[in-house]
């Protein structure tokens, strides 16, 4: 039952994640029309360094995701392990011949038409299947599934019928932390090994042996979320999560590099939303989390120069 608790507490962590994407796009931070019918409410006001936070988060994210679709000219898969109540998909429905398989488990498409439209529309079997845990479709397919298990999740992505000679972008977004460092390489070195041209992207946590970095461990821990994958130690160097496990390449960068990297217009748009007094607190934040992207590319298309 305690593990039960522990599970519920990371699930419920996907609302916190969106109230915050929410928030910020109200405040002009990026465009996400499809936000609202995940998150209801919108939550107390975010400061200001939050909100730049996940601004960088979300365009950090697309920024590569957009690479990977351009790359492959949308002939790929995309599975987005953890997805909580990502709109990814909804906003990249533009991709016409592409398949998201959102790996979690989302019960939202049946009543809320605005999504289910877009979904139905670029299907040719408008038929959506939905039994309470899985949704499936020619190009969309959500899977209840637990990441710690590989063999259901292999056996879950093969019933959609995944192609594993197809280019894969694998995303997950603050998902591994809440897996030991055994299984978050079980699954990485699994997907190295299971397709044949791929990206992984992940973004999480790094840094945390500082002051700044045991206050977000406290916090998280504080609603018992089973932090299993919290390493203090793991630095921006500590990626041999990817190396050692059959990736060609790998990439990270620390969301303050990200940060300056993005394109500078937009960031001169975004910073004269909101005053930020204390922009310490930003270089802080910023400085404790990191994209990494592995890279995998058998059929040459490229895809290891993506970058910032
Ligand atoms: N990726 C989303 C985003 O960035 O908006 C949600 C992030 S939320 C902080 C963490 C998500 O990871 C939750 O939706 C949770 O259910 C999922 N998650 C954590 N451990 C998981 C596991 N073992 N199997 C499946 N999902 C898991």
């Amino acid at each position: 039952a305690d593990s039960d608790v522990a599970d519920e507490a990371v699930r419920s962590t996907c609302d916190d994640a969106s109230i915050c994407k929410r928030f910020a796009t109200s405040q002009g931070y990026w465009t996400d029309p499809y936000i609202q019918y995940f998150v209801r409410q919108m939550g107390e006001r975010k400061a200001p360094e939050i909100n730049r936070g996940y601004y960088a988060r979300v365009q950090g994210m697309s920024h590569l995701l957009d690479a990977f679709l351009k790359r492959t000219q949308c002939d790929c898969q995309v599975v987005n392990l953890g997805a909580g109540l990502d709109t990814t998909f909804w906003r990249l429905k533009v991709c016409l011949n592409y398949k998201l398989i959102v790996v979690f488990l989302y019960h939202f498409c049946r009543t809320k038409p605005p999504l289910s439209k877009p979904l139905i529309e670029t299907h040719s079997a408008d038929s959506l299947l939905l039994d309470g845990h899985n949704l499936d479709s020619d190009r969309y397919c959500i899977i209840g599934a637990d990441l710690r298990d590989i063999s259901s999740l292999e056996e879950k992505l093969r019933k959609f019928q995944i192609i594993t000679e197809l280019p894969t972008l694998f995303l997950s977004e603050c998902v591994l932390v809440y897996m030991t460092p055994e299984q978050s390489s079980r699954l990485v070195h699994w997907v190295a090994n299971t397709f044949h041209t791929a990206m992984f992207i992940n973004y999480e946590q790094v840094n945390m042996a500082d002051r700044f970095g045991q206050v977000m461990i406290e916090n998280l821990q504080s609603r018992q979320c089973n932090l299993a994958g919290v390493d203090v130690c793991q630095s921006l160097d500590s990626q041999e999560r990817f190396l050692l496990t059959g990736w060609e390449s790998v990439n990270a960068l620390d969301m303050m590099a990200v940060y300056g990297l993005l394109p500078q217009e937009d960031i001169s748009r975004i910073e004269r939303l909101e005053f930020l007094d204390e922009k310490e607190l930003l270089h802080q934040l910023l400085q404790h989390y990191s994209i990494c992207w592995a890279v995998k590319d058998t059929l040459s298309l490229g895809i290891s120069q993506i970058g910032f």
